[in-house]
């Protein structure tokens, strides 16, 4: 068959962007993702091979992927994890590689990141006090997390973002500091609204970005806004005056952003995702294992996008159940 194929859904969003979910495990137990006692985790046989993701990869680009973002679980715990980074980003036709990572590992995977090619990391860090980053993690990682940030600053890394889930009561307090890091530092701080997608981030009281960018121009003066990029994500970004980083929103609950969504997701266990807030999913694997030929895996791809909902029904006022958890589907 000649003619090209490409991703594009009945709203005609042209889909360009594929985040994948390399593993379900996970060193931290953030209180917003995952319980004390964690989920119960595949096993290695039910999780999509480096191979087999090389594989969907090199479909996707001949579809028009041209941007991945690698996610977990915590992507930087899976096992040979830096001999898959090298291998994927040398495929021919990805414009974009970037890593969301808890930061744990990050200091000592640096290195490997930059000679793959790896400029832009997103790491996760709901607080900038030990002692709440320890409530918020329940595990003791908070000077491992920074050095990795700094290490990756000053290795020129570039954007880093640093990922805030903010929630009322618990690090809502820390606002006026994570914007006063956007001022001195070159980090792009990210604030996401807390989704209510498993049993623990319902307990937690909501915040909405329109009132966390209130207490910061209240403090700083107002937002600048940035002019939006091509291929920006949901976030809305702004500078502070004077800063040398940026401050961005994502709003998934108060301000919809499907309307302009690129992105498919892939789960460590091998199923597409065409939303990340619902419950649509199309199995990539089984024919996979099949033994398929590619046209078989084109098929897939379509599929998700042919079903790839107009926006997701998750507000503060729908009772919808997202039945994955956010560690197999990774943000
Ligand atoms: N382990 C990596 C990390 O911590 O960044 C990648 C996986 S983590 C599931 C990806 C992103 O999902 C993180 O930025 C995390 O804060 C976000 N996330 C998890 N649960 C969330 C929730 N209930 N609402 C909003 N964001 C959430």
């Amino acid at each position: 068959m000649n003619e090209k194929r490409v991703l594009v859904d009945r709203l005609n969003r042209k889909i360009n962007y594929l985040r994948i979910s390399i593993t379900d495990r996970c060193n931290l137990r953030c209180i917003y993702c995952l319980p004390p006692e964690g989920e119960r985790k595949l096993k290695r046989k039910e999780i999509l091979r480096y191979e087999e993701l090389l594989r969907i990869v090199r479909i996707g680009i001949k579809l028009g992927i041209n941007k991945i973002r690698l996610t977990g679980g915590e992507p930087l715990v899976r096992k040979g994890v830096q001999e898959f980074i090298p291998m994927l980003t040398a495929l021919k036709g990805l414009h974009d590689v970037s890593l969301t990572t808890n930061g744990v590992y990050l200091k000592d995977n640096l290195e490997m990141l930059k000679a793959a090619g790896i400029k832009r990391i997103n790491v996760s860090l709901d607080s900038l006090k030990r002692s709440n980053f320890k409530s918020i993690t329940r595990s003791d990682y908070f000077n491992e997390v920074r050095e990795g940030i700094e290490k990756a600053r000053d290795m020129g890394f570039y954007p880093i973002k640093i990922n805030i889930v903010t929630m009322k009561g618990i690090n809502d307090n820390e606002v006026l500091d994570f914007g006063r890091l956007a001022i001195e530092e070159p980090y792009y701080i990210r604030f996401i609204e807390c989704m209510p997608i498993s049993l623990e981030s319902s307990s937690l009281a909501f915040i909405s970005n329109s009132e966390i960018e209130k207490a910061l121009i209240d403090t700083f003066g107002p937002l600048i806004p940035v002019v939006r990029g091509q291929n920006d994500g949901p976030a809305k970004r702004y500078r502070l005056d004077g800063g040398k980083g940026e401050i961005g929103f994502i709003s998934a609950i108060s301000d919809s952003f499907c309307q302009d969504c690129n992105r498919l997701r892939l789960t460590a266990n091998g199923m597409i995702l065409p939303c990340l807030l619902s419950n649509i999913e199309v199995d990539i694997k089984d024919p996979l294992r099949r033994g398929c030929l590619d046209e078989e895996l084109i098929e897939v791809f379509l599929k998700a996008v042919d079903l790839k909902p107009k926006c997701h029904a998750m507000n503060l006022d729908s009772h919808q159940r997202v039945y994955r958890k956010m560690c197999s589907i990774g943000g």
